[in-house]
């Protein structure tokens, strides 16, 4: 009779808390914490050459296309007059990597627009 009692009064603070958990650990797993570096506004702008994009899903693929296999990036461009060929993670590789894919080829198309690292 305790027993029933104290599982009734128990149960809903148990389920509650397991609610907030899931929701605070969705929440976390939303917010990839880091950002490729921003490209200057005058880069910032679409491609209008014709883009090739590829995509991998891992990140040994990448950069053997990217040609620096020993690097630690995870995409790259080589950008020419009229075409530009970009190389990406994968939407969830990025995510893993904690970056978000849209903000990597931001990046990216702005080198095929002309912009340089400092
Ligand atoms: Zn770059």
């Amino acid at each position: 009779m305790t027993s029933t009692t104290s599982f009734w009064t128990t149960a809903p603070r148990l389920l509650y808390a397991a609610v907030l958990l899931c929701l605070c650990a969705g929440a976390y797993a939303q917010q990839p914490a880091r950002r490729p570096e921003l490209p200057p506004a005058e880069y910032d702008r679409p491609y209008t050459g014709h883009l090739i994009e590829d995509t991998y899903e891992r990140v040994d693929a990448i950069r053997y296309h990217c040609l620096q296999p020993e690097s630690k990036l995870i995409a790259c461009a080589f950008p020419a007059k009229i075409v530009c060929h970009i190389i990406l993670p994968s939407r969830d590789l990025a995510w893993r990597r904690g970056y978000r894919l849209p903000d990597i080829r931001r990046h990216e198309i702005a080198h095929c627009n002309g912009w340089k690292h400092k």
